[in-house]
């Protein structure tokens, strides 16, 4: 007999996200797949790490994270993002942003309540979501700007949204959400009454204009909830270590859930991020370029075979379409590059509430050193700017 399972894990499954990475681990791919971000971490953030490993900082923390690393998060919201907020009772630090949004869900949201998501989305987020009951509610973005329109935003919002989701800059699209929409989604979130919660773990990696957060809006501030990280910012996405900025009223529900759920961030690791929240303007500035110069390679790259990539204002993915039949989904063509010539990516029908939509496109991850992004590079440059031969030509055509 079948041992019980829970009904609300009987239809997960393991992301796509994670599924290639491990495909291309196991055939010694370049996995462009899973935006590992394996490149390494600034010096001054393994120092003080094992300093604290070393001091002995081994025990659990607060369970909103040590007092000095919400005092230099609140610092840097301070002065990077425009948002104030008192380190004691408006910061906690999370076991990594997915960790907040946990609790965030956990604490805003009841079994059957709706959250706004725009699609495509990053699966992480509606997979949680609806691991915990909670419904989702769509509004869809049209490249190549990734534009939603009015109409849809307002549709979407109904007596029983409780939360919408911005994820600025986006993950996988790149978009980097403009003031005029952030209001937008302000004015109607007032209107209903919802929580704003924004992702903004990829806030310094922007390429066109500076980062936006909602919670600067003061139409937003006291109804958003600003998720961040340490994990793109100081590539160290295997440490876990997030936070979260937002009133006082939800951030004290939430850290009795991290409670529950982690009890605290890894201790020495707190520490680390504490001292790369120290680093001179000039680290995100090398961090800018350096992914400027990767999307750019990466951009030409995928342009000479035949592919369009949306250029991403933001974070370090992008999504690029390939012509209809080249392969027949985006699912063969994943695994046929991987194949192919050893690169691993992310069907784009993982990112949207209608997978259709994004049958014909690819999400790369440009997260790597260049000498890694390079021999990606030059892998799928082989591919040539068609595989008209291999493709799944309909016999009608093929008559021509
Ligand atoms: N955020 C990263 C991505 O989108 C990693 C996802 C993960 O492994 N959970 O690829």
């Amino acid at each position: 007999m079948d041992k019980p399972i829970a009904d609300r894990v009987s239809h997960i499954k393991q992301s796509d996200i994670r599924r290639f990475s491990a495909i291309c681990a196991a055939v010694g791919g370049v996995n462009l797949s899973q935006g590992v971000c394996d490149q390494p971490a600034p010096d001054a953030v393994k120092s003080a790490a094992k300093e604290a490993i070393d001091g002995d900082h081994a025990i659990y923390t607060n369970l909103r994270g040590i007092i000095e690393l919400r005092s230099a998060v609140a610092k840097k919201m301070r002065d990077f993002n425009g948002i104030e907020c008192d380190p004691e009772t408006e910061v906690a630090i999370n076991v990594g942003s997915a960790g907040s949004f946990a609790c965030a869900a956990l604490s805003m949201l009841n079994p059957g309540d709706e959250c706004i998501v725009f699609s495509p989305f990053y699966s992480y987020h509606v997979n949680l979501l609806q691991l915990f009951g909670v419904t989702v509610k769509y509004v869809d973005l049209t490249p190549p700007d990734w534009t939603y329109t009015r109409e849809a935003l307002e549709a979407a919002f109904t007596d029983r949204t409780r939360m919408i989701l911005v994820c600025t800059p986006n993950n996988p699209t790149g978009k980097v959400y403009t003031k005029a929409e952030l209001l937008d989604v302000a004015e109607l979130a007032d209107k209903h009454n919802a929580w704003i919660v924004t992702d903004e773990i990829y806030e310094y990696i922007t390429y066109n204009q500076p980062h936006l957060s909602m919670a600067s809006l003061p139409e937003a501030k006291d109804r958003t909830l600003t998720i961040g990280g340490a994990s793109k910012t100081f590539a160290v996405t295997g440490w876990r270590v997030g936070y979260s900025v937002g009133p006082a009223e939800i951030i004290d529900r939430m850290a009795v859930v991290n409670d529950l759920l982690y009890i605290c961030a890894p201790a020495p690791l707190q520490y680390g991020i504490t001292a790369g929240l120290g680093l001179p303007e000039s680290y995100y500035d090398e961090m800018r370029a350096d992914y400027l110069a990767k999307r750019e390679l990466l951009v030409d790259t995928l342009k000479t075979i035949g592919f369009t990539p949306y250029v991403p204002e933001g974070s370090y993915y992008l999504l690029a379409s390939f012509e209809k039949g080249r392969w027949p989904n985006a699912t063969a063509a994943t695994e046929s590059i991987l194949e192919e010539v050893g690169v691993a990516t992310v069907p784009g029908s993982a990112f949207y509430r209608d997978p259709a939509d994004g049958e014909d496109q690819l999400r790369f991850c440009y997260a790597k050193q260049m000498s890694a992004l390079e021999d990606a590079c030059a892998r799928l440059r082989k591919l040539g700017a068609s595989n008209k031969s291999q493709a799944a030509c309909p016999a009608s055509r093929q008559a021509d």
